[in-house]
């Protein structure tokens, strides 16, 4: 994006482009419904708009009898695509009709304020790289792109001494897009996410920290296009109800880029309180964790998500060696994803900084693992050991009354209320969790 180029050129209409999406064969519609979708619910601020859907290409012209895009409306674009999962690149610009007089007429009337612009930041004898790049979809078009190429490049040249033909970094590039109906003509490439449109990939709960890393990987799941709800857990009254809310906030930062994930809350101090009292402080922290797995398979169940999420990173804590990954992904038979494994921590961060959920993972509010972290975590659990301490503990008991304060929090009031159907979901899901004394599901219902 290059936001030297003037916001007020009067577009009358924004290109968005796909790429990945386009090869799906023949699911290639529902993406590009989904992608449209998206496209509506991220334009939101940009006020009425139509959609027309070409083939391989979707173009937005302003709505409700407007003929061209406020400077307000383009830089709101400007600020939302770069989220939107399933855009490979976007571009404010014109339309016109495919004929070379229209072209050149469009060219006209728009290059002088874009070259304006770029000449500004220009010093002494300094030159402005420049590019024109034609692409023709419609091959019975008169002349080839090449030729449309150098024809506007000696148009050009002859009236702006400074500009100088530069096909590999051009600074300011004229790009004409020429199909059947119309041509479109823009200066400026909003760059997407590229990936898949939201709601492609399947719905998905991630355990949702006050952390740095597992927004993150929210964030790069969802550009895989599949939709996100959150569970957080706490230790109330040891963490502050402020962790909650930091939570919330990432919440809501990352539903901009999908639609209303929800925020499910769930209480682990009986657990660890127990776990504390009762085992092994070495191991403490797998058997949080192990607690989280089977918390979580629960709430995916209340939701309907067909996979956990987490923000896990290979050897980045003690949690996160590979056997005790393993013997924490074991308290589930639930599919767990783990998008950072093996992501570089300074590339997360600058992920995180780049989607907006850095400076709320850094507020300083302590967490629920802080405050019950042993000094001496092992880094190498063995399964029989942890089966020995969980043997110690009434697992059934404390996951019933870890789910019993469950809340779902809601993301616009930020009330809690109990989150529905937990107790069905918690009948059917702890024999499958393999938890001693759980009863069969069907004993469980009070019919
Ligand atoms: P993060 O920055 O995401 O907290 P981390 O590097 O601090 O990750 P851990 O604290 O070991 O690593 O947590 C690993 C993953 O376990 C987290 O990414 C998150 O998915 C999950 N997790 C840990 N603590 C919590 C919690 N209190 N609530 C929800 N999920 C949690
Ligand atoms: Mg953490």
């Amino acid at each position: 994006m290059n936001m030297t180029i003037p916001a007020d050129l009067g577009y009358d209409a924004l290109i968005c482009r796909y790429s990945e999406i386009a090869t799906k064969g023949r699911n290639r519609s529902a993406f590009e419904s989904r992608l449209i979708e998206a496209l509506r619910r991220a334009l939101r601020g940009v006020g009425r708009i139509e959609v027309i859907r070409e083939r391989g290409r979707v173009f937005i012209r302003p709505g409700g009898g407007a003929t061209v895009f406020t400077p307000e409306a383009v830089a709101e674009m400007r600020r939302v695509l770069p989220f939107v999962s399933g855009l490979s690149s976007a571009s404010p610009g014109f339309l016109s009709p495919p004929a070379l007089e229209h072209l050149e007429a469009m060219v006209d009337r728009t290059f002088p304020r874009v070259y304006e612009a770029f000449a500004a930041g220009l010093r002494g004898e300094q030159r402005l790289p420049y590019a024109t790049l034609v692409r023709r979809s419609d091959k019975s078009y008169p002349m080839i792109s090449s030729e449309i190429e150098r024809l506007f490049a000696e148009r050009l040249l002859a009236r702006y001494p400074r500009l100088e033909v530069n096909l590999n970094q051009p600074r300011l590039a004229l790009a004409l897009e020429i199909r059947k109906d119309h041509a479109f003509l823009c200066y400026e490439r909003i760059d997407g996410p590229g990936g898949l449109p939201a709601g492609t990939g399947g719905a998905l709960l991630a355990l949702l920290s006050g952390g740095i890393d597992s927004p993150v990987a929210c964030y790069q799941m969802m550009r895989r296009g599949c939709l996100i709800d959150y569970v957080t857990f706490h230790s109330e009254p040891y963490t502050p109800p402020e962790l909650i809310l930091k939570v919330a906030r990432l919440a809501t930062h990352l539903n901009r880029f999908q639609m209303g994930g929800r925020l499910a809350a769930v209480n682990l101090l009986p657990a660890q309180l127990a776990i504390r009292d009762t085992c092994d402080s070495r191991l403490r922290t797998v058997l949080y964790r192990r607690f989280m797995m089977r918390l979580a398979t629960v709430v995916a169940r209340c939701f309907g998500s067909k996979a956990l999420l987490t923000g896990d990173n290979l050897g980045q804590v003690a949690s996160q060696t590979l056997d005790n990954l393993g013997i924490i992904a074991s308290a589930t038979p639930m599919l767990q994803l783990r998008p950072l494994l093996a992501a570089e921590k300074n590339e997360t961060m600058a992920l995180a900084r780049r989607i907006g959920t850095l400076d709320i993972s850094e507020e300083d509010v302590p967490d629920s693992c802080t405050v019950f972290a042993p000094s001496d975590p092992t880094t190498a659990a063995k399964a029989y050991r942890v089966e020995v301490e969980e043997s110690r503990l009434d697992l059934r008991g404390l996951i019933l009354a870890c789910l019993e304060a469950t809340v779902q929090v809601d993301l616009a009031t930020l009330e809690r209320r109990p989150l529905r159907g937990v107790d069905e979901a918690a009948a059917v899901v702890l024999p499958r969790l393999g938890v001693p004394g759980a009863a069969p599901a069907a004993a469980e219902r009070p019919e």
